[in-house]
């Protein structure tokens, strides 16, 4: 007999069928006669009600039906009486498939986030992370459904790479070990290395991106990104995934439009497809979750410039705010305490802030006609800050090869990119969008370490 998803049956109205389902077990309770065992098999956040009259199953198997456990059912649809839900299966056959041990580390219910990580290969299994990772599955699919239905071209750049598009020297680098030669695990100097230069796990996948978009006018990039990040905040990873749409004649507030409307197609998306394990987060994680979200796909974005941004905060630190980082004026780049105060306490909304200080970032941002600000377009969200870093990228060569200059970085390390300017330059314009945040935001999770299955922060890579 063929297996039904739990998602499946809990769908299904023929009762008195013959049905099979396989599953964990996540509770068992009961009397003497009877057993009701609650069962997951990560289709869903629901669990189907199995009861089992215990007469008719050996005691020993009935023992081993422990949280944890996992079993194959065979049963009777029948309708339900009490259970919360519709149905639930009338047990005649009971497999057990693996059993679980009392010392099952995921046994309690409520333990910490902290704890939980401590078992990131076990933590999977409870209904939290079961949630989290179904929406973090439906966000990718909304991402590649956004930018499919907007003729944007999936377009793969390198994960090692030569170039760092950051210039903030967080690379991590790829090198060989020279076992084969010396029987020692001995570091290859350069020269004689694999790739025959310093090579690097990618940090964005942006300047190969603009490769693609002045050739195939629209691309985004959807791929894992590495940071050797030496801050341990919540919204930070070592390795997490980037999304990143770059496209050739767009402007400034088009791409100000673009974050605004592809933000707010995600997170309709999960209010659309993900509603069960929304409405559970809801409930254990953030009483105001559902409420967010349809209000963020609801109003629009507030637009302001960063020298907008920095009176307001300078007008709440005069009214009394404090902040753990002092506002020092022009050219100091937010923390995301700032960032959220704007966000949370002012506008109460989503903000983009345009025209940084060129000063702080990145080189390739086209420079506006006052000489000190830049076209980049971050996206401000509440509880995360900064969930987008965007600009319109420097389209002339001169320009560019000055701003390379200026900063000490090496012309020759970007003859390929420049080449996108020598040759037939357009003016373009993209972002990037860390995935792990947009996950945060939609599921209410507090701690970027729980949004993505196998965290990697510093003094932590397990498994
Ligand atoms: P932050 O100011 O938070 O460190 P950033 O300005 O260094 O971010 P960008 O280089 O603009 O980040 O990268 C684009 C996006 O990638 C950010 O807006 C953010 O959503 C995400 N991102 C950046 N660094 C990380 C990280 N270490 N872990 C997870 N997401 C990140
Ligand atoms: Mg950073
Ligand atoms: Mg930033
Ligand atoms: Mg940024």
């Amino acid at each position: 007999m063929k297996r039904t998803k739990i998602i499946d049956v809990l769908k299904r109205t023929d009762f008195g069928a013959e049905v099979l389902v396989k599953g964990w077990v996540r509770t068992r309770r009961g009397s003497k006669s009877v057993s009701f065992i609650a069962l997951n098999d990560g289709s869903t956040i629901k669990n189907v009600q199995i009861v089992a009259d215990n007469e008719k199953f050996d005691e020993d198997l009935l023992k081993d039906i422990t949280t944890g456990a996992c079993i194959s059912v065979t049963g009777t649809l029948v309708e339900s009486q009490g259970s919360g839900q519709a149905v639930e299966v009338q047990a005649t056959q009971i497999e057990l498939l693996g059993a679980c041990p009392a010392d099952y580390p995921m046994q309690k219910k409520g333990q910490s986030f902290e704890y939980m990580r401590k078992y990131a290969h076990l933590r999977l299994r409870t209904n939290t992370f079961g949630a989290v990772f179904r929406i973090r599955h439906n966000m990718a699919m909304a991402i590649h459904r956004y930018f499919h239905e907007h003729g944007f071209c999936y377009f793969n750049t390198p994960i090692i790479t030569a170039s760092d598009a950051e210039g903030a020297g967080e690379m991590f680098q790829v090198t060989t070990l020279d076992l084969a030669r010396t029987g020692k695990e001995e570091k290859v100097p350069y020269d004689r290395d694999f790739f025959g230069k310093k090579a690097s796990l990618t940090v964005s996948g942006q300047l190969e991106g603009e490769l693609g978009a002045t050739a195939l006018g629209a691309i985004y990039t959807f791929g894992p990104t590495f940071r050797a990040e030496n801050s341990n905040t919540p919204r930070h990873l070592a390795e997490f995934w980037m999304i990143e749409p770059e496209v050739a004649f767009m402007d400034q507030t088009e791409l100000m439009d673009l974050e605004e409307d592809f933000i707010k197609y995600c997170v309709q998306w999960a209010l659309d497809y993900c509603m069960d394990d929304l409405e559970f987060l809801n409930k254990m994680i953030d009483k105001n979750l559902i409420a967010t979200l349809q209000s963020v796909v609801k109003e629009d974005f507030v637009r302001l410039t960063y020298a907008e941004g920095l009176q307001i905060l300078e007008e709440a630190v005069k009214k009394g705010q404090k902040f753990e980082f002092p506002i020092t004026g022009w050219g100091m780049d937010l923390s995301s305490e700032h960032e959220r105060y704007l966000v949370e306490t002012h506008f109460q909304r989503p903000v983009i802030m345009t025209n940084y200080p060129s000063e702080i970032k990145a080189f390739y941002m086209k420079k506006n006609e006052d000489g000190k600000t830049m076209q980049g377009t971050d996206v401000l969200f509440p509880r995360i800050g900064e969930i987008i870093g965007g600009s319109v990228r420097e389209e002339n060569y001169e320009k560019l090869v000055g701003e390379i200059e200026a900063r000490g970085m090496e012309e020759k390390d970007y003859g390929w990119y420049l080449d996108t300017r020598k040759y037939g330059s357009c003016p373009h314009a993209g972002f990037g969008l860390g995935f792990e945040r947009l996950i945060l935001f939609v599921t209410g999770m507090q701690n970027i370490r729980d949004v993505i299955p196998f965290p990697r922060t510093p003094k932590s890579a397990e498994f």
